[in-house]
């Protein structure tokens, strides 16, 4: 197993000066401190440094050109992330404090997906931008990071041509981004399990791209979620080892629907999250299928914790 993290993560909340939008901005460096805590020298071990952001090559493979160029316009990213003041900022200040940390992270996806396919198990500390599309940022995501090692494993042929992807999204947002960016690519096959009532609910070809659809309703608690969890998962996971080779796992592990998000609205317990990873993992480790765990959404205090939980227990379990 390993553990891809690199202190880069973090969004420098003090060029603001204040807590500025419903996120933990620190969580990924928070989450890995408490790993040190628990781990001790162990965590050095398992830990893999992306060597660098990810490059405006590599994030060609997947957006446009023009959708770059817009990146660098302050306004287009403060109406991105809902945050007024920063179409006030120059446009230097905004890449370093909102996309530079999520280059790195983007990168940490890659390196998680290349450990993943060599070590059985890679959980990237960030990462898990599933709103992103191939021309538009949303809900707080810029690079398309799940598409972006896809297209990587292929061009290094650690994936074949012919090998299938089962991307499992369990953030309690849509993932609408990753719809969109394999609208057309038929060899990845979601499981998307989400609040129907929340953002993003307009976006219905996203919704009609999902292969395992398991709309949730709002305030669903752990019972529920992990019983539709079990009932759904295992025979997904079947249906697509049918034909070709399942070359990889993706799993978007959102701490949104811990019941203390502000904008999961969902409400299944703390016990309830890590046994939901546990679960996942445990699934796609019976059936000896690589997986590439990502952070994606998680907006309470708690979030670091409830991740740095799950990592450790899939430490003791699959490590
Ligand atoms: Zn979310």
């Amino acid at each position: 197993m390993r553990i891809v993290y690199s202190p880069k993560y973090d969004l420098p909340a003090h060029y603001l000066g204040r807590r500025v939008h419903p996120f933990d901005l620190r969580k990924y460096s928070r989450a890995y401190r408490q790993l040190g805590a628990w781990l001790g020298p162990r965590l050095g071990e398992l830990t893999v440094a992306p060597p660098r952001e990810i490059g405006r090559e590599e994030l060609l493979w997947v957006h446009t050109e023009a959708y770059l160029e817009m990146l660098r316009t302050p306004a287009f990213l403060a109406a991105a992330v809902e945050v007024p003041l920063v179409a006030k900022l120059p446009a230097w200040l905004t890449d370093r404090m909102v996309l530079r940390p999520m280059r790195w992270g983007t990168m940490g996806t890659v390196v998680a997906a290349r450990e993943a396919i060599s070590t059985g198990v890679a959980v990237n500390l960030s990462g898990g931008y599933h709103h992103a599309k191939p021309a538009g940022a949303e809900g707080f995501c810029f690079y398309a990071d799940i598409a972006i090692a896809v297209a990587d494993l292929r061009r290094e042929g650690l994936l074949a041509e012919s090998d299938r992807i089962a991307y499992i999204d369990l953030d309690a947002h849509q993932g609408n981004g990753v719809s969109h960016c394999f609208m057309v690519d038929s060899r990845l096959f979601l499981f998307d399990a989400y609040n129907v009532g929340i953002y993003p609910a307009y976006d219905r070809a996203a919704r009609e791209r999902i292969d395992c659809d398991v709309p949730l309703a709002g305030g669903c608690g752990d019972d529920t979620y992990l019983g539709l969890l079990r009932d759904r998962l295992p025979g997904f996971l079947d249906s697509v080892a049918r034909g070709e080779r399942i070359g990889l796992a993706i799993y978007n592990a959102g701490t949104d629907i811990f019941a203390g998000d502000a904008l999961g609205g969902l409400a299944v317990s703390a016990e309830g999250v890590l046994a939901r990873d546990l679960f996942v993992v445990g699934q796609l480790r019976e059936r000896g299928i690589a997986t590439a765990m990502l952070l994606s959404g998680g907006y309470s205090d708690a979030s670091y914790r409830l991740v740095a939980e799950s990592v450790k227990s899939l430490v003791e379990a699959f490590d």
